[in-house]
C-alpha cells in the first residue's frame, strides 16, 4: 500500500526522521507487525500561522519498497565525434545543453572566456579586495557562469519549461544536498557550487565533450545565412555542426559582434534599481514573528513587489543570510549582485529591489539622461567594440552602461565601494549621516542616491519602499540600507529564434540559449534552456 499524507510538524518535529516515522504509523494506524518505508516529497514552511509550521508532503510505503529511479547519468554514453556542437558559455545554460546532447550521442565542445570555478576565485578575491576587475573572470564569467558564486537559489516560475525534477536530479548526482529535491525553496550556496560545477565538467568530459577556458569567442564563422564556426581568442578558428550561444546577460561584447554581423537582434525589457540591505534577525522577526529564530528554522525570506505609476516595482534574488557582492564585468562600472553561503548565516539579508522598464521606457530615461552623458558611453562602446553606430537596440543597455558608471564615478576614487543611504532618508530626500552594517566587502560611503538614478526609478523606488513598508511592517525603516546600483537582472538585448527549432530567425544552426539570448532568468531556467535547445539539435540532427 502506498499512501500519500501531509504531515504538519513544528520545526523541530520536522528534523526528527523517528518522530516522522511515528506519527505516520500513528496515522496510519499500522500493526507491529507492518514495514513502514517513508519518501519525503515536499517540504515547505507556512509562516503565516501565530507560531511557523514546516507542511511535509510523504508517500508511505506499507509493506513494499519505493521503485529505484535510475541515475540520469546511467543515460549518458560515451559520445562519437560525428556530430559536433560549439556551446559559447560554460553557465548552467551551456554545462546542461551539454549534457542533454551527450544524453543524445552528440559531442560538446564548450568554450568560456573565463577560468575554471576553483581559479576563478582568485580573481574574485581582488575584485572584492583590491578593486580589480578581470574583464573574463569575475561574478558573472567563468565555469558555471553567474551561477556558480551565488545564492544558488534553485526555484523557478517557468514549470512549463521544461523538466525541473531532472535537473535538479543531474545537480544531486553532482554532488548537490538531495534536500534540494524536496525543498519547496531549494538552494545550494556558494561553498558548495564550484563543487557541483566542477563534476559536471568530470562528467561532460568523461564521455567524450571538451571543454576549453581562457577562450573568448570573438567572431563568429558564418557563409549563406549559416554558422560553420567561431573564432576564438582572435586566431583559432574552430568548425562544428551547430552553435549554441548561451553567453549571459553581460556579454556585451557578443551583443555587438551580433549587431557588426547583421545577426538580428532586439532591445528587450529588463528591471534596474538598487539593493536594499537589512538585518537578517530583523526579517526573521517580521516574516515568523520571533525575536530569536528558533534554530530549527531557516533564515527567512521575503517577495515583494506592487505597481507605481504603471510599472512594477519588485524585490529580486532575495539572499536570506547572505552577503552583497560586487558584480561588474569591466572597470570603470560598479554593479552589485546578492549570494550566500549553503548554511545562508551571515547577519544580513539583501535582495534587489528593482524597477521594470519596458522598450517603450528608454526613450523616456534617455531624455533625463544629459546628452554629454550619453554620448560619452556612445563613444566607448564604438571603440571598444569597434562599431560606427549605435542601432536603437542598444538604448535599454545604454541605460545600464550610464548608471553604473555614474555610481562607479560617484566616490571619485576609481574603486568598487560603493554609494549607499538609508531607506528612510532616500525617501525622505536627506543625505545619511551615519550608514548601517553592511556585508559588502568593498565598502560602502554615503550618497544621496537621488542624484544617480534618473527620475523614472527613483520616484517608484521611493513609493515602493513606502508600499513594502506596509506589507512587511519594519522594513522601511532605519535599520534598511540601499546599496547601488542592481542592474544586472536580466538581459537588456534578445537575440530571438524560431519557436519551433530553437534556431536564430535568421542564421542557420545557431541556437540562441540562455539568460543573454531572452530565454532565461535564473539557474534552473537557465539549465531548462540549455536541455532544450539541445533536445532541439538533437532532433534537428537526426
Ligand atoms: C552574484 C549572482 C547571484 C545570483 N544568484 C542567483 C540565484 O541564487 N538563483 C538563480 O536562479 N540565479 C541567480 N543568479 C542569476 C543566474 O546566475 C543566471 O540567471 C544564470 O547563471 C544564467 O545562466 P546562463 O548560462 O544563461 O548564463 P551565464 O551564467 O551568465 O553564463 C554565461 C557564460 O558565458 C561565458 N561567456 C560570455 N561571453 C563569452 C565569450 N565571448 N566567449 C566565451 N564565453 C563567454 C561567461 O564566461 C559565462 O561563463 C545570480 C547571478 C549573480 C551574478
Amino acid at each position: 500500500m502506498i499512501k500519500r499524507i501531509e504531515l504538519i510538524l513544528s520545526p523541530k518535529e520536522s528534523h526528527d526522521d523517528n518522530f516522522i516515522f511515528e506519527i505516520t504509523r500513528k496515522k496510519l494506524s499500522l500493526k507491529k507487525s507492518d514495514n513502514l518505508h517513508i519518501e519525503k516529497i515536499r517540504r515547505s514552511i507556512d509562516a503565516r500561522s501565530k507560531s511557523p509550521r514546516v507542511n511535509l508532503l510523504i508517500n508511505a510505503y506499507v509493506n513494499e519498497l519505493p521503485k529505484e529511479q535510475p541515475e540520469v547519468k546511467s543515460f549518458y554514453h560515451k559520445v562519437t565525434p560525428n556530430k559536433k556542437v560549439i556551446i559559447i558559455g560554460a553557465g548552467p545554460a551551456g554545462y546542461f545543453a551539454a549534457l542533454e546532447l551527450i544524453e543524445h550521442g552528440i559531442k560538446p565542445v564548450i568554450f568560456d572566456r573565463g577560468k575554471d570555478a576553483r581559479t576563478r576565485r582568485k580573481d574574485l578575491r581582488a575584485l572584492q579586495q583590491f578593486s580589480i576587475v578581470n574583464p573574463n573572470s569575475n561574478y558573472c564569467f567563468g565555469e558555471g557562469g553567474a551561477g556558480t558564486y551565488s545564492d544558488g537559489k534553485l526555484y523557478t516560475r517557468s514549470h512549463k519549461r521544461g523538466d525541473i525534477d531532472k535537473a535538479l536530479k543531474i545537480l544531486v548526482e553532482h554532488g548537490a544536498n538531495s534536500e534540494i529535491l524536496i525543498e519547496a525553496h531549494p538552494h545550494i550556496g556558494s561553498n558548495k557550487l564550484p563543487g557541483v560545477v566542477q563534476k559536471i565538467r568530470e562528467s561532460i568530459l568523461e564521455f567524450g565533450g571538451e571543454i576549453y577556458f581562457d577562450s573568448k569567442v570573438t567572431d563568429f564563422i558564418i557563409e549563406n545565412y549559416s554558422i560553420k564556426g567561431v573564432i576564438v581568442n582572435d586566431k583559432e578558428e574552430h568548425l562544428a555542426d551547430a552553435v549554441i550561444l548561451a553567453t549571459g546577460h553581460s556579454a556585451r561584447d557578443i551583443f555587438f559582434l551580433c549587431s557588426k554581423k547583421n545577426i538580428h537582434i532586439e532591445a528587450k525589457p529588463f528591471a534596474m534599481g538598487v539593493r536594499a540591505e537589512h538585518p537578517q534577525a530583523m526579517i526573521d522577526e517580521i516574516q515568523y514573528r520571533q525575536k530569536i529564530r528558533d534554530k530549527f528554522l531557516p533564515a527567512s525570506s521575503y517577495k515583494l513587489v506592487t505597481q507605481v505609476n504603471g510599472r512594477g516595482v519588485f524585490s529580486f534574488c532575495m539572499c536570506p543570510g547572505g552577503l552583497i557582492v560586487p558584480a561588474a564585468t569591466a572597470p570603470n562600472e560598479l554593479v552589485v549582485n546578492g549570494m550566500s553561503m549553503s548554511r545562508r548565516d551571515s547577519k544580513f539579508a539583501n535582495s534587489g529591489i528593482v524597477v521594470a522598464i519596458e522598450t517603450e521606457d528608454f526613450k523616456k530615461i534617455l531624455g533625463e539622461i544629459y546628452t554629454d552623458e550619453a554620448d560619452e558611453i556612445r563613444d566607448y562602446f564604438k571603440k571598444e567594440y569597434n562599431v560606427n553606430e549605435l542601432p536603437e537596440e542598444f538604448d535599454g543597455l545604454l541605460i545600464q552602461s550610464i548608471i553604473e558608471k555614474r555610481f562607479f564615478n560617484a566616490s571619485g576614487k576609481e574603486t568598487q565601494q560603493a554609494p549607499a543611504q538609508k531607506i528612510t532618508d532616500f525617501v525622505n530626500g536627506k543625505v545619511s549621516s551615519i550608514l548601517n552594517d553592511t556585508s559588502y566587502i568593498p565598502g560602502v560611503y554615503s550618497y544621496y542616491l537621488e542624484n544617480l538614478l534618473p527620475k523614472f526609478f527613483s520616484e517608484r523606488l521611493k513609493q515602493g519602499f513606502i508600499d513594502f513598508g506596509k506589507k512587511m511592517r519594519g522594513y522601511f525603516s532605519d535599520e534598511g540600507m540601499m546599496i547601488g546600483t542592481e542592474s544586472r537582472t536580466s538581459s537588456p538585448i534578445k537575440i530571438p529564434r524560431n519557436k519551433i527549432d530553437y534556431q536564430h530567425i535568421q542564421i542557420r544552426n545557431l541556437f540562441p540559449c540562455g539568460e543573454g539570448a531572452g530565454y532565461a532568468g535564473g539557474i534552473i531556467s537557465a539549465a531548462l534552456d540549455g536541455q532544450n535547445v539541445a533536445k532541439a539539435i538533437a532532433s534537428k540532427f537526426k
